[in-house]
């Protein structure tokens, strides 16, 4: 497996700060590298067909009102006119439209949490703001929230958003408009899309629609469903264009461990046995030793009796 550097610092970052949770929640080598995460019986989530996108960007827009965001103010000017959008997601946009293009090739990627089976963003969260709750949607709780930002530097996707306008700041990022006809068909992003490029509903169902999809025209997919092993797996998962690796739509290289336990076996490793911080405690000691015997000789040396002191 490999990863990039970005997936590499994002791990280590994540370990960091995991740490604290981690080591409360879990013994050292409870964490097993292979077995996949669990699906949640209920999970939810959203595909996105990047194939049968077409720009619009009318998801943004619902997914806005719907979360009662405010309106984007950011002004982009194309072929000389101002467009009013986001171009990435913020602390008032959970969803945003890119276009990436390399050579000849270009496609839409459609950007939001990925409500990861086995989420970075939960594990770093020391008092379980961020969990999994109904439907397996990662959900933030504002009253057990430290403001400490610890999911936004786990996530690998850098999905949580902080309000730092705001005297009362939130975490932002998409819950599946849990919050909307109880969740099961709220997503508002995938109500008003005109092309069934996004859709709603179970993760099985889903994956069945991608795998029917893909059966009918492998020539137009790219034939891997990101999403289904990547980093663990997800439950809001994507289809990319033949010729257009998943990697050339901003999305990291995770192989099928979740990241938060690669950090944990870093950890791990490091501190297995008490070894490191047992060889930085000795250390210390030695330098302090030495320090003091400096000292002590020098202020001999300017005519002080080391025997008479304290
Ligand atoms: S994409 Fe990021 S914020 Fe969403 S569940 Fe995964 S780790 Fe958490
Ligand atoms: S499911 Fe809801 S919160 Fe998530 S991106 Fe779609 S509209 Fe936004
Ligand atoms: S509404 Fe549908 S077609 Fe339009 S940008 Fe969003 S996902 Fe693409």
């Amino acid at each position: 497996m490999t990863l990039s550097r970005r997936t590499l610092l994002k791990t280590i970052a994540a370990g960091g700060a995991a740490g604290a949770a981690a080591a409360i929640a879990l013994p050292a080598g409870a964490v097993s590298a292979e077995a996949p995460p669990p699906v949640p019986p209920d999970a939810r989530g959203l595909l996105y067909d990047s194939t049968l996108c077409i720009g619009c960007q009318t998801c943004t827009v619902a997914c806005q009102r719907a979360n009662r965001m405010p309106s984007e103010k950011s002004v982009k000017v194309i072929n000389g006119a101002p467009y009013l959008f986001p171009t990435d997601i913020n602390a008032d946009c959970r969803t945003v439209i890119k276009l990436y293009e390399k050579g000849d090739r270009w496609a839409f990627m459609k950007m939001q949490c990925m409500q990861c089976l086995e989420p970075s963003c939960t594990k770093a969260c020391m008092l379980g703001s961020m969990q999994k709750r109904q439907y397996g949607i990662v959900t933030w709780d504002p009253v057990r929230c430290t403001g400490c930002r610890y999911c936004q530097i786990a996530c690998p996707y850098e999905v949580p958003k902080f309000q730092w306008d705001s005297p009362v700041p939130m975490i932002v990022k998409c819950d599946l408009c849990l919050a909307r006809k109880d969740g099961k068909t709220g997503s508002a992003c995938a109500e008003v899309c005109p092309r069934e490029a996004v859709i709603a509903g179970p993760r099985e169902e889903l994956l069945a629609t991608a795998r029917r999809r893909m059966a009918a025209s492998p020539r137009k997919y790219n034939p891997k469903i990101f999403g289904e092993h990547d980093g663990g797996g997800n439950q809001s998962m994507l289809l990319a264009p033949a010729g257009v690796e998943f990697t050339d739509l901003g999305l990291p290289a995770l192989g099928d461990v979740p990241p938060s336990r690669l950090a944990m076996n870093i950890q791990h490793t490091t501190y297995k046995g008490f070894i490191a911080p047992a060889v930085l405690y000795v250390a210390a000691a030695v330098a302090v030793f030495r320090n003091m015997r400096a000292e002590r000789k020098a202020d001999a040396a300017q005519g002080g009796n080391e025997e008479d002191r304290p």
